[in-house]
């Protein structure tokens, strides 16, 4: 059987994990967040008190590194360190999403070597299953072959007032400013890196989400994704 993938790259806030959520569960996809699994590593880099940028470092820690991830009754993506569940791997999904493990995550993210770590675990769902892959190099690196790639964007003050709003919600209230500039912090670093920086592929197809709700965002995607789901 030929599985389908859906590659959706964008910058951080953009909503990518909302809508590739959705969309997976609409076409009966598996929804794949590669950014759990940076952040995974971002976690263990500071459980272990290394420095996420520090190359060297991290190259000693990679072979004690052993990320597990599946999926929960839920269909949500669950990320475990120490392996499998089962062989005493500890699940750390809602520790990945602190502010630090975003930090970390991005500053992992732009060891060439940390890249390639990953990206087998990345490419073998895809060949595993029908994937909706979320992240910044998808369309450009991990699934170039990818039936159909998306790059979803939206200005950075946009994602800023989402995110603040998305942060009150939950009761957390951090300044708009503050959001703001951790946000054009991350764009500058994941688009300047030169380990595969956030880009959008050349055949992938441009949704800026600014000024649309989230509503109007699902089914601009869900349609665009449609039409060129052959
Ligand atoms: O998407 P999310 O914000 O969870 O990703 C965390 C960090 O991991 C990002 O800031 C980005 O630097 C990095 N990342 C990446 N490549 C991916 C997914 C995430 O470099 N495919």
């Amino acid at each position: 059987m030929k599985y389908k993938s859906v590659a959706i790259d964008g910058p951080s806030g953009a909503g990518k994990s909302t809508l590739a959520k959705r969309l997976a569960k609409e076409l009966g996809f598996i929804y794949v967040d590669t950014g759990a699994i940076y952040r995974t590593l971002g976690l263990f880099a500071l459980s272990r008190g290394v420095s996420p940028s520090d190359e060297e470092q991290v190259k000693e820690l990679l072979p004690s590194v052993s990320i597990y991830m599946d999926y929960g009754p839920d269909g949500l993506q669950h990320m475990y360190l120490g392996g499998k569940p089962e062989l005493g791997g500890v699940d750390v999904t809602d520790r990945i999403r602190t502010p630090e493990v975003s930090d970390a995550a991005s500053k992992v993210s732009a060891l060439p070597m940390v890249r390639d770590f990953l990206m087998d675990m990345q490419r073998g769902m895809a060949q595993n299953y029908s994937v909706v892959m979320d992240g910044r190099d998808i369309g450009t690196v991990v699934l170039p072959h990818a039936e159909v790639k998306i790059f979803l964007t939206a200005s950075p003050e946009e994602r800023a007032r989402r995110r603040c709003a998305e942060l009150q919600e939950r009761g957390t209230s951090i300044a708009y400013e503050t959001v703001l500039s951790d946000i054009m912090e991350r764009d500058s670093r994941d688009s300047g890196r030169s380990a595969a920086p956030l880009k959008q592929a050349e055949d992938a197809i441009l949704v800026d989400t600014t000024g649309i709700s989230l509503e109007e965002s699902f089914q601009l995607l869900l349609q665009t994704v449609r039409e060129n789901l052959a």
